[in-house]
């Protein structure tokens, strides 16, 4: 719940500001249309305040003992504790998704603080053997400076704390842009900081509906040595060409398109009530939904009866949000619309919902093939599309013909197939047998068109470090 102060408003420098020309843009609730807030639509001017908020504050904060630093975000990560259940709240108003998932992901957000903070005290440096006897060598860890992150709509409270929290654990000051479809929430995080006692300008917020000129602006300014950011391909592509210029450090998080395997061997009946958590998680709007349903033909009718079981027993509206908007509803209609007219069946589900919102029912499709739309591009919708195999020799070929390679979820009880698929997967992220996927000490990430970098665990913070050479003459 934000604040009379904080409403709709940039943090800069520990300062809620308005956009200096007032221009601001409208927030909307997708489950009802309705307009729920205005907020400040930053331009090049705030970004640039906030640039120079986040430099200033830069020497300070690096500068910090290790646990004063952590000490500051332990709080931070109380605050968001505290606040849980009212953020929640704002983010399910204006991203959609159910209170119960809403308050989760901002307690998830508290946790990888936490994680990043305690990370804070093991920043070590190495000593190496010298090339001489009166030479020493050492690598000294230093923050890469000051980072600008972006961040996208579908987890409006996690996408930003993966970010923060390793960021400032390395001794990282940021600037920050939510999605325009769910800056309510990153207001209320960052004044969970704040409440926290985070020195001014070590976190800054800007939000704005012109990414481009958000973007434009930090890729211009030298002082902004890294670009983290999670969203599409399409936009990545466009961020790691532009960061040319300057040779600034990036961190791509972007799309997928997750192969489920399910072999003869596995338990199709646990398998499913799993696919089923993942896929419907968010209206499957996530980067890590499962897209591409492969099931042994020995195994399929069990596993798609269950999947369809647990999809029946989800309520839209109570269980399951709508989508996040008209075009991302368009975009499912249009995908399942293909499917069914290439012999595809939907065995629940299928059709949109009447009434306002933009509400698309959990769908289970059989007798989908690789060359439809829901096997070929990211869907971001509650649409599982099971496609039967025979060969298990070239199953994992089929799963690993994508552009993408975020995730894979494999099911088996055989550990030597396991281990030799989880090799030939080209995924940054293979899970077996429903291990989970993004707690806060292991290193989230992809390959090929899903990006580089790591968020989570160690990795993730060594992302905003530079290691500096030093080399000494004792002679
Ligand atoms: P998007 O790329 O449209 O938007 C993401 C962010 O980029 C938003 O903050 C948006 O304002 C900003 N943006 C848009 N145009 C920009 C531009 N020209 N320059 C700079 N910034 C710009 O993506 P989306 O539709 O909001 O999010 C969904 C996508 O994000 C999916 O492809 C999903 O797979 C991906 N995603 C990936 C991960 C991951 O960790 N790999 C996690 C969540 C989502």
């Amino acid at each position: 719940m934000e604040t009379a102060e904080a409403a709709g408003r940039a943090l800069i420098g520990g300062e809620w500001q308005a956009e200096p020309d007032g221009r601001t843009f409208t927030v909307f609730d997708p489950a009802t249309g309705a307009a729920i807030a205005e907020v400040a639509d930053g331009g090049a001017e705030l970004t640039g305040r906030a640039v120079d908020a986040a430099a200033a504050a830069l020497p300070g904060w690096r500068a910090l003992a290790a646990h004063e630093r952590a000490g500051l975000m332990r709080r931070a990560a109380d605050e968001l504790t505290a606040r849980a259940a009212s953020i929640g709240a704002t983010m399910t108003a204006e991203q959609g998704k159910p209170l119960a998932e809403a308050t989760a992901e901002v307690l998830s957000g508290a946790e990888h603080l936490l994680w990043a903070a305690e990370e804070t005290r093991r920043l070590y440096g190495q000593t190496v053997p010298g090339a001489t006897a009166d030479n020493r060598i050492w690598l000294l860890p230093e923050p890469v400076g000051v980072v600008a992150g972006i961040t996208p709509w579908n987890f409006p409270v996690s996408m930003i704390t993966r970010k923060l929290g390793p960021a400032l654990a390395a001794g990282c000051t940021v600037v920050l842009k939510p999605a325009e479809l769910t800056p309510l929430s990153a207001i209320a995080v960052a004044e969970a900081f704040t409440a926290a006692g985070l020195p001014p300008g070590v976190f800054n917020l800007v939000p704005t509906a012109r990414p481009a000129l958000f973007a434009e602006t930090v890729m211009a300014d030298r002082r902004v040595r890294k670009v983290s950011f999670t969203g599409s391909t399409e936009v990545g592509r466009e961020l790691i060409r532009r960061s040319a210029e300057d040779v600034k450090r990036l961190s791509v998080e972007l799309g997928g398109h997750a192969p489920v395997l399910v072999f003869p061997d596995a338990d199709p009946v646990a398998a499913a009530a799993a696919v089923a958590r993942s896929k419907f998680l968010n209206a499957g709007q996530a980067c890590t939904s499962p897209n591409r349903i492969f099931v042994h033909r020995d195994v399929a009718a069990d596993f798609t009866a269950a999947l369809a079981r647990h999809a029946e027993a989800i309520e839209p509206g109570v269980d399951m949000g709508p989508l996040i908007d008209a075009a991302a509803l368009a975009k499912v209609e249009r995908h399942v619309e293909d499917a069914l007219a290439r012999g595809a069946k939907a065995v629940t589900g299928g059709r949109r919902i009447d009434g306002p919102g933009t509400f698309f029912p959990p769908t289970v499709l059989s007798g989908v093939t690789d060359d439809m739309l829901v096997c070929r591009e990211e869907t971001f919708g509650p649409v599982a599309p099971v496609i039967e195999f025979d060969a298990v020799d070239e199953v994992v070929a089929r799963a690993n013909a994508t552009a993408y390679g975020l995730t894979a979820y494999v099911w088996t009880a055989d550990l030597t197939r396991t281990l030799r698929v989880a090799e030939e997967l080209e995924f940054g992220m293979v899970t077996v047998n429903g291990g989970p996927l993004a707690p806060p000490q292991a290193p989230f990430g992809g390959i090929k068109n899903s990006g580089y970098g790591r968020e989570g665990g160690g990795l993730g913070v060594a992302d905003y470090l530079d290691y500096k050479y030093l080399s000494v003459g004792l002679g």
